[in-house]
């Protein structure tokens, strides 16, 4: 499996496909912004002039896409691109969609005996430009397994959860709990510095401490507390409140479809449509809840 076609090159997937690149794989993409082109290219990825044109050939098929719309107008239809691979192709979708979605893909694609998991990611910008991104995988564990060589290349850790849609549903259970712990470690951190504290200085007692948690110790929300992180560049890049707030969406469709208790999940599903009420923060990174609990200077 040598050929591969990388549809979706933002913020994740212009760093995956390039790592694809590094491993040896020879790479084919498309995305309809032609700077995400540019970009790739210069990345050592070949140019498709559509999603069709780069998987003509392919042996795999990697989507990176924002919404399960997207990934439906893409894939299905009779002009879609299941109807146009060959027998064979292995399909990937690493986008953040609703299960039923993600079924619907696998299965239509069973309709045209092509292999298809459902393998959407954790691990942030930082782990798709590291290579260190968590796969979580739903479909046939034989199709999982052909998938693994190209996971490889892209993450450091590949789990199989279970049938199709199983890799969305643990996606969404990871994506509810860092909103939780994003918002508490921003409010945590607001009551400190209200209070005198350094960030800096509380970051690191919590860390050592049992409020320890991701969102503190890997993508600490408050300016200046960490390099390289979206807090330290105004919250530029990473991973959008829009994509958060599509992604607690899921999470409530998911758990009143199973009757389930998820009273933090829609609080803070509430405080990220609070935030994201305001356009300006749309596009900014979900660590930028911060600003939510940040007194204006001179307060
Ligand atoms: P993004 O908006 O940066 O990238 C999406 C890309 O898809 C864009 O470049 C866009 O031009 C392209 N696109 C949209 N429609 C297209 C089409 N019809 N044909 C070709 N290209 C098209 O989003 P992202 O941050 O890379 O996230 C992608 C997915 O990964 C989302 O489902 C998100 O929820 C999930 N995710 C993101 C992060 C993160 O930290 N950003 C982390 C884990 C998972």
């Amino acid at each position: 499996m040598q050929k591969v076609a990388f549809i979706g090159l933002g913020h994740m997937g212009g760093p995956m496909a390039a790592n694809l690149v590094k491993a040896g794989f020879t790479v084919t993409a498309f995305d309809l912004s032609e700077a995400a082109l540019v970009q790739a290219e210069a990345q050592g990825c070949k140019r498709g002039g559509s999603a069709h044109e780069a998987a003509a050939g392919a042996d795999a098929v990697i989507s990176m896409l924002t919404t399960g719309e997207v990934v439906r107008g893409i894939y299905l239809g009779a002009r879609g691109l299941l109807q146009a691979l060959d027998d064979g192709t292995l399909v990937i979708d690493c986008s953040t969609i609703a299960a039923s979605d993600a079924r619907q893909l696998v299965s239509a694609a069973r309709e045209r005996s092509l292999p298809a998991i459902d393998a959407p990611v954790s691990g942030g910008t930082a782990a798709a430009e590291a290579g260190t991104l968590s796969f979580m995988c739903g479909g046939d564990a034989s199709a999982v397994d052909a998938a693994r060589p190209l996971l490889e290349a892209m993450g450091a850790n590949v789990f199989h959860a279970g049938p199709a849609g199983s890799g969305q549903v643990a996606k969404i259970c990871n994506n509810m709990l860092l909103a939780i712990h994003m918002i508490g470690t921003a409010e945590a951190l607001q009551m400190g510095v209200d209070n005198g504290l350094d960030p800096k200085v509380v970051s690191d007692i919590m860390r050592a401490s049992s409020g320890g948690n991701w969102s503190l110790e890997k993508y600490n929300p408050y300016p200046g507390v960490m390099e390289g992180v979206p807090a330290s560049r105004g919250y530029e890049g990473g991973f959008s409140v829009q994509l958060m707030l599509k992604d607690l969406g899921l999470a409530m469709d998911t758990a009143a479809g199973s009757a389930s208790s998820t009273p933090l999940g829609a609080l803070a599903k509430n405080l990220y449509q609070l935030h994201g009420g305001d356009p300006d923060n749309q596009m900014l990174d979900f660590s930028s809840i911060q600003n939510m609990f940040r007194r204006p200077a001179g307060d």
